[in-house]
Parts: C-alpha cells; sequence; structure tokens
C-alpha cells in the first residue's frame, strides 16, 4: 500500500485543505475524514462518499494540528482569491 502525505500548509484556506483531502480515484471532494494516530503517525483516514474509495494521509503536526480545529467547525469552502495571489 502507497504512503501517502498531505499537500497543503497549515495556513492554506479551507478549499485547499479539502482539495489535498480529495478522492485521488474520482476526484470528488465529498470525503470524510477522522484523525487517527499518535505522536509520530498521525494521518487522517479519508473514505470517500461518492466511491467508496479509502485510505489514510500521513500529516505533520502542524496539519494534524489545522484539520484538529475542524472536528465541530467544517472547513470553509469558499475560494479566496488571495491565497494565489501570494503564491505568484
Ligand atoms: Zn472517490
Amino acid at each position: 500500500m502507497p504512503c501517502e502525505t498531505a499537500h497543503f500548509r497549515p495556513a492554506d484556506s479551507g478549499v485547499l485543505v479539502a482539495a489535498a483531502l480529495a478522492c485521488p480515484v474520482c476526484l470528488s471532494s465529498a470525503v470524510r475524514w477522522s484523525l487517527l494516530g499518535g505522536r509520530y503517525d498521525r494521518r487522517a483516514s479519508c473514505a470517500c462518499t461518492a466511491c467508496g474509495h479509502e485510505r489514510d494521509v500521513f500529516l505533520t503536526p502542524e496539519q494534524a494540528l489545522r484539520l484538529s480545529l475542524h472536528r465541530t467547525c467544517p472547513l470553509d469552502l469558499t475560494f479566496h482569491s488571495p491565497d494565489l495571489l501570494t503564491a505568484l
């Protein structure tokens, strides 16, 4: 089983975090995730609600902290253009 790591920065907007956790099989962003692991193997267990694909995505401590803030408060999926302007 391949090892997948998350590709978002802790300060990224919610839409970029959701894109990083999107399903690699059908590209759906309808993914349920939960945090698992301990101090050295933090990961998000992801399940796609569109196709059923399941996978674990390993996280840095900062990424895990970011996701932990969204256990009760969903990610803001509103697109914020300043993220793109900062990247340029
Ligand atoms: Zn899927």
